[in-house]
C-alpha cells in the first residue's frame, strides 16, 4: 500500500519534493481512519504535515485505504531502528508523537492562521528549505566559526546589529546551510516573520516574470515587506543591468526600515565583476565574513557527525577512525563532495554486506580519490621518511629486518596507503617487491601504536604535513 502511494506521491508532488521530503516518510500503522506516518526529524514532520497532509492522504485514498485523517510520529524510518539507550540518541529521533491525529484539512489550516501579517505562503518563500540543513547539523570548526556565530546572531532575530551580514567563500563550504539554518531558526523562535531566502537568480526571474506579466508592484511589495531577505550567490546578478538596480532599491528600502539582509557570495564585495560601485559598497556596510577552506580537523568532525546520522540508517555498519581520518586527509575540496564519497560508501557497504575498510574504501571511491589526488608519489614518501629518521633510502625498501629500520619502514607503508591511490601490491612492488600482506601487516602495525604512542602519532603527522606542502 505505502509503495504504491510512494510512487503516486512522486508523480503529484514532483521528484525532487518526493526526494526532498517524502522519501524519509513511512507508513506506521492504519487505525479507526487515520494513517499514522513516521518521519525521522521532528521538523521534517512539521514541515510534511504543513505542506503534504493533503497529497499524502489523497494518495492513501487513492490506494484504497480507509483514511480520513494522518497523524505524525517522530522516528527513525523502520529499517533504521535505532537500538540505542533513548539518552543517546539524538533528541530529534526518540519517538514521540507530535500531534494527536488531526484531520488534514484541520492540520492545512492550522498552518495558515489568520493574524495580521500572514507568514509568506510557500510559493512565495521561491526555494523549499532543504530539511537537513540545520544549525543542529551543521559542524564548527575553526574556518567557519565567524561565519557560524554570526548567522547564530542573526537567527535570534532582535536588535539588528549588522545589515547586511554578507557570507562569502568557495563552492561547498556551507553558505546555502548557513542560510537554511537562519531561516529556519528564526521561523521557529518567530511564526509570524516573514522570512524570504531564494538564490540571485530566483530573483532576477521573477523579476523579469514580474516584468513581463506587468506586476512588478506586487513584486516591490513582496520584497520590501519581508521581515528577513536572504539572497544566495549574489554574484549571479554581477552584469545584469536591470536586476542589479531593482536588487538596490529593494535592498535600500528594507535597510531603511531596518529589516535584516542576509546575502552570500563566492567572493568578497569588492572582488565582485561588473557589479556596479554603489551596490558594492552597500554590500560592504555591514558584516562581511568569509567561509574558510576546511582544515583537517574540520572535515574529520563533520566525517563523524555524518558518520552518526547514517548509522541511523545503516545501523549494522561500522566505519574506522582509520577509514574517516583517510577521507579528511584526501578530499579536500569542499565538504559536498565528502559527504558523497561517505554516503557511496554506507550504500556499497550495505549492498555488499561488507565492513568498510581502507581497501574498500579506495576501491569504492577511485573516481573521488583520483579527482583530489594530491599527486603524492610513494618514492616521496620514502625518501622523506628516510631523511626524517636518518636512514638509507636503500635501507628503508632493502630487506634487513632491524627495528630501526623496520618501523620507519612501516610508517613510510602507512603513508603509502593514506596519501596515495596505489593498492596494496603496487606498494608493495616499490617497497623491495613485498607481499601485500606484509604491507598490510606494517600499515596494521603503525594504526595500532599511533593510537597509544602520542610521539609517533606526532612525527606521522609531521611528515604528512611536510608531504602536502
Ligand atoms: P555552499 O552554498 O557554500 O556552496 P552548501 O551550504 O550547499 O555550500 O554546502 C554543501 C554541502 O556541505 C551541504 O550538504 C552542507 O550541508 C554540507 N556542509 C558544508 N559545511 C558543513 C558543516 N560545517 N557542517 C555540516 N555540513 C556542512
Ligand atoms: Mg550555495
Amino acid at each position: 500500500l505505502w509503495t504504491g502511494a510512494r510512487s503516486e506521491l512522486e508523480a503529484r508532488v514532483g521528484t525532487h519534493n518526493y526526494v526532498t521530503w517524502l522519501a524519509p516518510l513511512s507508513l506506521r500503522a492504519i487505525d479507526g481512519g487515520s494513517a499514522d506516518i513516521a518521519c525521522p526529524t521532528r521538523f521534517l514532520s512539521d514541515w510534511v504535515s504543513r505542506h503534504y497532509a493533503r497529497p499524502i492522504l489523497d494518495a492513501l485514498v487513492h490506494q484504497g485505504a480507509e483514511v480520513e485523517r494522518l497523524s505524525f510520529t517522530v522516528a527513525a524510518p523502520s529499517p533504521a531502528v535505532d537500538t540505542r539507550p533513548a539518552e543517546l540518541r539524538p533528541v530529534d529521533s526518540i519517538p514521540r508523537a507530535v500531534a494527536s491525529p488531526m484531520p488534514a484539512t484541520a492540520a492545512a489550516a492550522a498552518a495558515a492562521p489568520a493574524p495580521v501579517r500572514a507568514p509568506l505562503r510557500d510559493e512565495e518563500m521561491t526555494a523549499p528549505l532543504d530539511a537537513r540543513f540545520t544549525f543542529d547539523n551543521f559542524v564548527v570548526g575553526k574556518p567557519n566559526e565567524l561565519a557560524h556565530a554570526a548567522a547564530r546572531r542573526v537567527a535570534e532575530g532582535g536588535h539588528v546589529t549588522f545589515n547586511p551580514l554578507f557570507l562569502y567563500g568557495g563552492v561547498g563550504l556551507g553558505k546555502t546551510h548557513l542560510m537554511h539554518a537562519i531561516a529556519y531558526e528564526r521561523q521557529t523562535r518567530d511564526p509570524q516573520a516573514r522570512i524570504l531566502y531564494l538564490s540571485a537568480e530566483q530573483f532576477m526571474y521573477r523579476f523579469v516574470q514580474a516584468l513581463r506579466e506587468r506586476t512588478v508592484m506586487d513584486f516591490k511589495e513582496l520584497f520590501r515587506t519581508v521581515d528577513l531577505l536572504m539572497v544566495d550567490d549574489v554574484q549571479f546578478i554581477a552584469g545584469k543591468d536591470s536586476t542589479q538596480e531593482e536588487f538596490f532599491h529593494t535592498f535600500n528600502a528594507l535597510v531603511d526600515q531596518g529589516k535584516q539582509i542576509v546575502i552570500s557570495a563566492d567572493r568578497a564585495p569588492g572582488e565582485i565583476k561588473d557589479m556596479e560601485e554603489r551596490i558594492k559598497s552597500r554590500l560592504s556596510c555591514g558584516l562581511i565574513v568569509d567561509l574558510h577552506p576546511t582544515d583537517y580537523e574540520l572535515r574529520l568532525s563533520i566525517l563523524q557527525s555524518k558518520t552518526e546520522q547514517f548509522r541511523l540508517t545503516y545501523p549494522g555498519l561500522r566505519l574506522g577512525q582509520g577509514v574517516l581520518e583517510f577521507l579528511a586527509h584526501r578530499i579536500t575540496s569542499n565538504v559536498r563532495v565528502l559527504e558523497g564519497a561517505l554516503q557511496r560508501l554506507f550504500a556499497f557497504a550495505s549492498l555488499m554486506g561488507r565492513e568498510i575498510d581502507l581497501d574498500m574504501t579506495q576501491e569504492c571511491l577511485t573516481d573521488i580519490l583520483r579527482a583530489s589526488d594530491r599527486k603524492v608519489t610513494v618514492e616521496e614518501i620514502q625518501r622523506k621518511v628516510a631523511e626524517h629518521y636518518n636512514i638509507r633510502l636503500s635501507d628503508l625498501v632493502g630487506p634487513k629486518r632491524v627495528r630501526t629500520l623496520a618501523r620507519p619502514r612501516q610508517i613510510a607503508m602507512y603513508l603509502a596507503k593514506q596519501m596515495t591511490s596505489r593498492s596494496l601490491p603496487e606498494i608493495g612492488r616499490r617497497f623491495g617487491g613485498r607481499d601485500h600482506t606484509t604491507i598490510m601487516h606494517g600499515i596494521r602495525k603503525i594504526e595500532e601504536l599511533r593510537t597509544e604512542d602520542r610521539s609517533l602519532a606526532e612525527d606521522i603527522d609531521l611528515l604528512r604535513r611536510s608531504l602536502e606542502a
